[in-house]
């Protein structure tokens, strides 16, 4: 066996960069501004600890077009570099890095991006320039240098006359990049990335109206002056304190992440950590539309105040992506996989931090003003409850604050609930029977006949509740989920024990036979019940487990059961109390007979909201003709 070195040869590395960097060559300004902000921190770093005999002042970046001379200018006032570090940290680094880089690169090219970080951030110009130039002064007692290179390894260096402090990175903009040239595209690219980094970058001028002096008419003109204009702001929220902050001022920094936004956010929570790893931030919870998909990539992940990307996945929790905000840290590794991301140990205990802050605000919320909580409820549940399903650590903390609103418009929490049910909603084997409505409106007549008999109806209507209340039953032995349309029902209402029967045996069995030769055999099971004679003569129910299936088929897991088609299957509850089941029995005409039990069907189908299309236009038509 042999064994050796695959020689990568510098030259190949400029084409590598063009290559595999292709998707994301704007990074290349995200990286010159991060260099030029750390060459300005480095020099505030040395001038406060005495090591640098120069007035820091108030050092800016600036960032200047010249579209003729197709040239990018980035200039800073920071630290600069001697003849011999640019030697060092340009030349040498960085082209004997080209093995490393190729080493590390394989990983990262699906998180692309991350180039800075391989300590080749500088090289990233050549994605979208055919030469640069590095005119540099340092702040030391010595001339200033002129680097030149064409992305060929040779490269000049030579002495030049500039005589204030810093750096300044022109690019020869190449022929097929010509869109960072563009006024409107350097913009929006310092507006992404770089709109919250420490130190102020300039970018052209704005013009600002003047005050208007006193004493003037009406016929006064505004008058305006150019002045500078800066991209971001150096001192964003995420990076103060919280006893600093009002809730104006988080609001105020929401609209600042989210100019296009015109939602206000619920509530914030500040992240704030040092050991065992670093992490700043803010994370709002906004009003969540029922599409939740569009909510993603929503919350900003930044290190060191640049931006990185907008996909948190695998750093935050999957059920809090649906949160907007800031998350800043720089232990997060950039340069691998997903994959790899998610089994990073710091990468865990962030998630699990992160779950555990907002955990721990939920519950301060509800402690603190639980009206307050419970008005926001609606718009916080889904999170909520998709945590409690995907989060054991979340669900785990959930009975401190999740609620189940009735509904009219009470809320309990599980062990209030529990308590109330006790009373008075327990079936024969004693277990508590949670009643519940998914849609107030299309069970409205089942949610009446419940609080007729002060049974509390709570009110499921997200979109995950099947999964959930599936998950409640399996951890709380005794609670047992019913809803208000279901034929679980029966245990609880609607039949009552006592009321007598009308009808005889022999009476029963005639209209039961009659209305199942009208009715679909497959879709409908009658069911005969003696009810008050004021209840409805017919009432569809479905069975509750069928409906559970079905609805957990659908809504996510992707039919997880691998029952995709349920069939639509029901009873049909007919009150033999009722005047209508009496008529029925006692009609002589078949045409008649059956114009009575098909109106009576639709009716309650109708109460149900199942009545749809073809069948609902003949039903109108009918019951038009019916009052003619
Ligand atoms: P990294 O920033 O990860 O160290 P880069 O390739 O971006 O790697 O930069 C290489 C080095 O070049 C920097 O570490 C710094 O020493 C030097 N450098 C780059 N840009 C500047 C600048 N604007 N001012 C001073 N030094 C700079
Ligand atoms: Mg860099």
């Amino acid at each position: 066996m042999t064994t050796g070195k695959i020689n990568v040869s510098v030259e190949n590395i400029f084409p590598l960069i063009k290559k595999f960097l292709y998707s994301d060559h704007e990074i290349f300004l995200r990286e010159l501004v991060s260099n030029a902000t750390d060459a300005t921190l480095k020099l505030k770093h040395l001038t406060s600890i005495g090591e640098a005999k120069t007035e820091y002042g108030n050092p800016i970046i600036e960032i200047k077009i010249n579209k003729e001379g197709k040239k990018l200018h980035i200039i800073d006032q920071g630290l600069g570099m001697t003849a011999d570090e640019v030697e060092k940290y340009i030349n040498q680094i960085a082209f004997s890095g080209a093995e490393e880089f190729l080493e590390k690169y394989k990983d990262s090219a699906k998180d692309s991006g991350v180039i800075g970080h391989f300590g080749l951030g500088f090289y990233s110009a050549f994605m979208v320039a055919s030469k640069v130039e590095i005119i540099t002064k340092s702040f030391k007692d010595e001339p200033a240098a002129h680097w030149i290179c064409d992305g060929s390894p040779e490269f000049s260096l030579e002495p030049h006359a500039k005589s204030d402090r810093g750096t300044e990175i022109i690019l020869h903009i190449a022929d097929d990049s010509t869109e960072f040239l563009e006024e409107g595209k350097i913009r929006e690219l310092l507006t992404k990335y770089n709109k919250f980094m420490p130190i102020p970058i300039k970018f052209g001028t704005k013009k600002e109206a003047l005050p208007k002096p006193e004493n003037t008419g009406d016929d006064y003109k505004t008058e305006y002056i150019e002045v500078d204009n800066f991209i971001n702001n150096p001192n964003p929220a995420w990076t103060k304190q919280p006893s600093d902050l009002s809730d104006e001022d988080y609001k105020n920094f929401y609209r600042e992440l989210y100019p296009m936004q015109f939602d206000e956010p619920l509530f914030n929570i500040h992240l704030n950590v040092d050991y065992p790893f670093n992490l700043t931030g803010i994370l709002y919870f906004p009003k969540l539309s029922a599409d939740l998909q569009i909510q993603k990539d929503k919350i900003q992940l930044y290190q060191n105040q640049v931006f990185v990307t907008d996909n948190v996945e695998g750093i935050v929790p999957e059920f809090l992506t649906m949160l907007k905000g800031v998350i800043d840290s720089p232990d997060i590794p950039l340069n691998v996989s997903r994959s790899y991301l998610q089994a990073d140990g710091n990468v865990k205990k962030i998630s699990n931090y992160i779950t555990r802050k907002v955990s721990d605000k939920l519950k301060s919320l509800f402690n603190e003003n639980r009206e307050d909580f419970e008005q926001k409820w609606n718009d916080i549940k889904i999170v909520l409850e998709y945590g409690m399903l995907s989060e054991p650590k979340f669900y785990e903390k959930a009975g401190d604050f999740v609620v189940y609103p009735t509904t009219d418009g009470k809320f309990f929490t599980l062990t209030e609930l529990k308590e109330t049910l006790a009373a008075n909603q327990t079936d024969k084997d004693g277990k508590l029977v949670v009643l519940y409505a998914s849609n107030k409106d299309a069970q409205h007549s089942f949610i009446e006949t419940a609080k007729e008999k002060n049974y509390e109806v709570v009110l499921l209507d997200s979109p995950i509740v099947s999964h959930l209340i599936q998950k409640l039953e399996a951890d709380n032995e005794n609670l047992t989920f019913v809803r208000v349309d279901s034929d679980h029902i029966d245990r609880l209402i609607q039949k009552d024990d006592n009321q007598l029967s009308k009808l005889s045996e022999e009476e029963k069995t005639q209209l039961q036979s009659a209305i199942e030769t009208i009715v679909s055999k497959e879709t409908y099971t009658v069911q005969l019940e003696a009810m008050d004679s004021k209840a409805a003569p017919f009432i569809i129910t479905q069975p509750e487990f069928m409906r559970r299936m079905k609805e957990m088929s659908q809504s996510g897991g992707g039919g997880m059961f691998g029952m995709g088609n349920f069939p639509e299957m029901y009873n049909l509850v007919v009150n033999t109390n009722s005047d209508l089941a009496t008529t029925i029995l006692s009609e002589k005409e078949s045409d008649t007979k059956e114009r009575l039990v098909k109106q009576a069907l639709d009716l309650a189908k109708l109460s149900q909201g199942l009545l749809k299309g073809e069948e609902l236009t003949a039903f109108v038509k009918r019951s038009f003709e019916l009052i003619k």
